[in-house]
């Protein structure tokens, strides 16, 4: 399936990277794995890709026709201070490392380097820089209130019981309002990155997050109104205010 350009539930890779065979290796790799990667195979395009959209992680080889890596390491650190920049190099010598990491790098891979082990420490610093983020507001939809640094959905100030799936389910949902949401991308999200499985788990969990919004919605002695979860088929989910 496609990823829509504005399809922002997905991290976004600008992968930087000469070699053809390896540059559609790490293109195949990250798509499965539900990244939404853009790839450049100069210097000059990655800056001018990276001035134009936002991206959450810069893979990037040291080694390009026009450029060195490094320059583009310190050029991009100093505009996009959030972005996640690992380094893909040949370059084994301490000296090289060092200059990467100095250049504003978080990490490098040496070449050959194994995809699962990129994966796992895109994981792992994903998931730190999620944790580290700052407190988000809560959202508002219809009469309902999703705080998710709380891990609270309130109906009324009347607390709705969710389990953590349900939960996460509606978070993802609502922090995407108005936008239609693959299925693949809410399995990413919710379940696990490497999900190759059913996706009957998604349509169990949307049932009895829906059941138990109506549910409270019923309880409510003030007339409640609930956001709008629209099923999307053969696509996904749309949350509507
Ligand atoms: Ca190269």
């Amino acid at each position: 399936m496609r990823t829509p350009a504005t399809d922002r539930s997905r991290h976004r890779v600008l992968v930087v990277e000469d070699d053809d065979t390896i540059g559609r290796h790490l293109q195949t790799g990250l798509r499965s794995n539900a990244y939404a990667v853009t790839w450049s195979r100069t210097g000059i395009a990655a800056l001018t890709e990276a001035a134009h959209s936002p991206y959450d992680v810069l893979l990037l080889d040291l080694g390009l026709p026009d450029m060195d890596g490094l320059d583009i390491a310190r050029a991009l650190r100093t505009r996009h201070p959030d972005l996640l920049i690992i380094i893909l190099t040949a370059r084994t010598d301490d000296i090289d490392v060092i200059a990467g990491l100095d250049a504003g790098a978080d990490d490098y891979l040496v070449k050959p380097f194994s995809l699962t082990v990129l994966l796992a420490r895109l994981r792992a610093h994903l998931r730190r820089r999620a944790a580290t983020s700052p407190p988000q507001d809560p959202i508002r939809l219809a009469d309902l209130v999703l705080d998710t640094t709380a891990r609270r959905c309130l109906l009324h100030e009347e607390e709705v019981p969710l389990r953590p799936k349900e939960f996460d389910l509606l978070a993802v949902l609502a922090q995407h309002t108005g936008e239609a949401i693959p299925r693949e991308t809410l399995m990413a999200e919710v379940w696990d990155e490497n999900w190759f499985g059913s996706t009957k788990t998604l349509d169990v969990t949307m049932a009895s997050l829906r059941r138990r919004l109506t549910q409270a919605a019923t309880a409510s002695t003030q007339h409640a109104r609930l956001p709008r979860i629209t099923t999307l088929r053969g696509h996904g989910y749309r949350l509507e205010r």
